[in-house]
């Protein structure tokens, strides 16, 4: 099963391939933009392209090589993404070890569908670029290049023993083999290593257009989405693929705890201190991160609800208890008071007692 086709970055496209042609492209290149728009497989495009036997404006998708590329096949095509730590302790072996775990992960891509964020904890580590490095001095297998894509190459931080990683990885790109052409993806080049930032010519990429992110979910997602559930979805991902790919796991979670709270809260104050209780009981805070996207959760829901009271369509189903709410101004009014608790939550607040007060102050309000 190929990858998802590219879709939008029309403007990236044209400036890369107009570079290519000219031959004026940089060796090595840093795509910069939101998590989660297509800026790996705005690099494996542009490998198709490279490799391409057709030499056009865009990669032809039907030549061998396009075909190796979107099939992730290509022996000249060597994709890095993080990893986690290698457990060996001998040098060698971690280099083994990463080799195994990197071609684990692109088997699973080469399944097809849409692949989610890294694991928090995985990196490029000296292992990655001990492996890089071997393999950027091999000589081309297909065409006349190389091409080696970076994903999320931020996650190779100066700190612990991955400073070593970084050097190793400066000389190389300082000198890069005149066959090989590196592109490296991050969402913001303010963190990578000065030095690595100063070698690389950005390109920033942009948000997709709901109707692109939605074209690449009704084509690729597994399961497919209901169309309401994906027109839903879109909406919330803020033209990022990534977002929206993410929303299964915490803002569902975070829109069900909103939901929970607004049921406790609208259930009236007669049954609220058991209620309410439940609704902080059940809900894990783990993560600060976690309680501050369930106030933005809440935030948003109120916002749809006063849209609809206002006789607007909701951009997403609202819960039982808001849906035939008249009283934008109430609703309004409460979206205040949880935009107050979200600006108490970045101080060190304990989120339970922030919540309770929250809940008190909805119910007043509501
Ligand atoms: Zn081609």
């Amino acid at each position: 099963m190929p990858m998802h086709p590219l879709v939008g970055h029309w403007d990236a496209r044209r400036r890369l391939s107009r570079a290519f042609r000219a031959d004026r492209l940089s060796q090595v290149l840093v795509f910069t933009g939101p998590a989660g728009v297509g800026k790996q497989r705005l690099g494996l495009w542009l490998a198709q392209l490279v490799f391409c036997a057709e030499r056009g404006e865009e990669p032809c998708g039907r030549c061998v090589a396009c075909k190796a590329v979107e099939g992730l096949a290509h022996p000249d095509l060597h994709w890095f993404v993080p990893i986690p730590r290698p457990k060996a302790s001998d040098r060698e072996k971690q280099v083994e070890e990463a080799a195994d775990a990197l071609a684990g992960i692109l088997e699973e891509r080469r399944r097809g569908g849409l692949y989610p964020a890294p694991e928090p904890m995985a990196i490029h580590g000296l292992a990655s670029v001990r492996l890089l490095q071997r393999r950027a001095v091999l000589t081309p297998v297909l065409g006349r290049r190389k091409v080696f894509l970076i994903g999320d190459s931020d996650r190779l931080v100066p700190q612990e023993a991955s400073q070593e990683a970084a050097n190793a990885l400066l000389k190389l790109l300082e000198e890069p083999p005149a066959d090989s052409l590196f592109v490296l993806t991050t969402v913001d080049a303010r963190r990578l290593l000065p030095t690595i930032r100063s070698r690389a010519v950005p390109l920033r990429l942009g948000r997709l257009s709901d109707e692109e992110v939605a074209e690449v979910l009704r084509g690729w997602l597994r399961p497919p989405l209901a169309e309401e559930a994906l027109r839903e979805r879109v909406a919330l991902a803020g033209g990022s693929v990534g977002a929206a790919l993410a929303l299964d796991d915490e803002i569902g979670a975070a829109y069900d705890a909103a939901r929970e709270m607004l049921e406790a809260v609208l259930a009236g104050r007669a049954g609220m201190p058991a209620r309410m209780e439940r609704a902080l009981r059940q809900t894990p805070w783990a993560a600060r991160g976690e309680f501050t996207a369930m106030l933005d959760a809440l935030a948003d829901t109120l916002s749809e609800a006063a849209r609809a009271a206002l006789g607007e369509t909701p951009r997403r189903p609202l819960p039982e208890a808001l849906r035939n709410r008249r009283d934008a101004t109430a609703l309004v009014r409460a979206m205040e008071r949880v935009a107050g608790a979200r600006e108490a939550a970045a101080g060190n607040v304990n989120p339970q007692i922030l919540l309770a007060n929250l809940g008190e102050e909805l119910a007043e309000v509501l």
